[in-house]
């Protein structure tokens, strides 16, 4: 046992108890070998650790794990009604509508690949073009690149930000309007009811990536008149493999089929194919039915949670770490928006005059603290804000505790005091 990692104590823990201890939302133990050290994980953007109600499902659901929709067998069936069930308890988290189509992936980047080949076309050549902010996460930059598309800078505040897009929109030609829910880089959260306002009013459609807004808030997709929305599993206290897009049937049914193969179609024939209409369309092949199944209890685990308290939780810690991280000369806390009001769990800083590759690895070699440093796949943000080397992301959820910030802090002190 490392000698820097301490044990946690109640005494530790006082201004921010973690959350499990609110809401019941237990994690599975984020812990350092010898199963009482306690690890603090400041990486829950990149991947959230599973729920101790997700993990028991899933050792629930495994013995019934067999090939869905095609099995007449006992425990196909279970299976399959494990899987389809699992769109409607995400497509409730969602508050989607009815008919809203729900597709499992890969992860969100696969489902806005998918969403990409769904977009209208006539006469074989996509109709109309994609807009959206040089803040995204490749996920949501990427797949447009490959269809006619344009782009905004958001700058210098959220409010402008919003002015230039609607600047853009009334221009016309724009199908869709692509934006993220919350800033990978900075936790910063969109005004998504009202940007879905805006691309209405003039013709497109949004969809919104809530790889990060959907572990830390609700979203209801049919209050906000969101088309589409996407996320992972992975960040959203689920293991690894499954992804998410709820949305509008129409272009889904008509698009790209995106997985050709078994399941995809109607009818195949040896040099044609009658496609599928509905998620069968896009899921060829065995689905990940342990994947879609954790996904789905994980949403369930969150909107049980008591929104308030999820919310205090995760915002007293982050105020904690600004304030603690600004108190320290020479380290600097970077924002996309000067009039941003609301952030979720994750904060991005440099510490001036050391490389931010190096801080990472000496915080989790010294400290125990695990956090992201880098790019965070948006170069085009990093390098207007100046960054073109990366800096530094702290992320927390539901079940860090404010001695994770503690520990951050003590770190980058040590840091500035006796050098690397
Ligand atoms: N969008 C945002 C805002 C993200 O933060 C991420 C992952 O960091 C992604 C998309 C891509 O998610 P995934 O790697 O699960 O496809």
């Amino acid at each position: 046992i490392p000698s820097f990692v301490e044990e946690s104590t109640a005494e530790t823990i006082t201004a921010v108890r973690p959350l499990a201890a609110v809401t019941g939302a237990e994690l599975q133990a984020p812990l350092i070998q010898g199963g009482h050290v306690r690890y603090a994980n400041l990486d829950y953007g990149a991947s959230a650790p599973a729920l101790t109600v997700v993990s028991a499902y899933l050792n629930e659901v495994l013995p019934y794990y067999a090939s869905v929709h095609r099995g007449a067998g006992y425990a196909s069936q279970i299976s399959t009604s494990v899987y389809e069930n699992s769109r409607n308890i995400v497509r409730d988290f969602v508050g989607g509508r009815a008919d809203d189509s729900v597709i499992f992936t890969r992860n969100t980047t696969d489902s806005l690949n998918l969403l990409a080949g769904c977009l209208p076309q006539v006469d074989g050549r996509f109709a109309g073009e994609v807009l959206y902010l040089d803040i995204e996460h490749h996920a949501n930059l990427l797949p447009w690149q490959g269809v006619p598309h344009r782009s905004v800078v958001a700058a210098p505040t959220l409010a402008e930000t919003v002015d230039k897009l609607e600047a853009e929109l009334a221009q016309g030609g724009v199908s869709l309007l692509a934006v993220t829910g919350a800033s990978n880089v900075t936790g910063e959260i969109l005004p998504i009811a009202r940007l879905a306002s805006l691309a209405h009013e003039y013709g497109a459609r949004i969809v919104v990536d809530a790889a990060q807004l959907a572990p830390h808030r609700r979203i209801n997709i049919t209050e906000a008149d969101v088309d589409y929305i996407v996320f992972s599993g992975h960040k959203l206290y689920a293991p690894f493999g499954a992804g998410v897009v709820v949305g509008r049937p129409d272009w889904l049914d008509a698009g790209i089929p995106h997985l050709a193969g078994g399941g995809a179609v109607r009818e195949a024939r040896l040099d044609s194919v009658n496609w599928a209409a509905g998620p069968a369309r896009h899921e060829g092949g065995s689905p990940n039915v342990l994947g879609a199944a954790t996904l789905a209890r994980a949403t369930q685990v969150l909107a049980g949670l008591d929104q308030d308290a999820w919310h205090a939780h995760e915002s007293a810690i982050r105020s904690y770490l600004v304030q603690g991280l600004e108190a320290i000369d020479g380290v600097t806390v970077h924002k996309i928006f000067a009039d941003s009001l609301d952030t979720i769990g994750v904060v991005n800083f440099s510490v001036e005059g050391f490389d931010a590759g190096l801080v990472a690895a000496y915080l989790a070699a010294e400290h125990g603290v695990g956090l992201r440093d880098g790019r965070f796949c948006a170069h085009p943000l990093l390098k207007r804000l100046g960054l073109p080397s990366g800096s530094l992301r702290a992320s927390f959820g539901v079940g860090s505790r404010l001695e994770d910030a503690t520990r951050l802090l003590a770190g980058i002190e040590g840091l500035k005091r006796d050098g690397l």
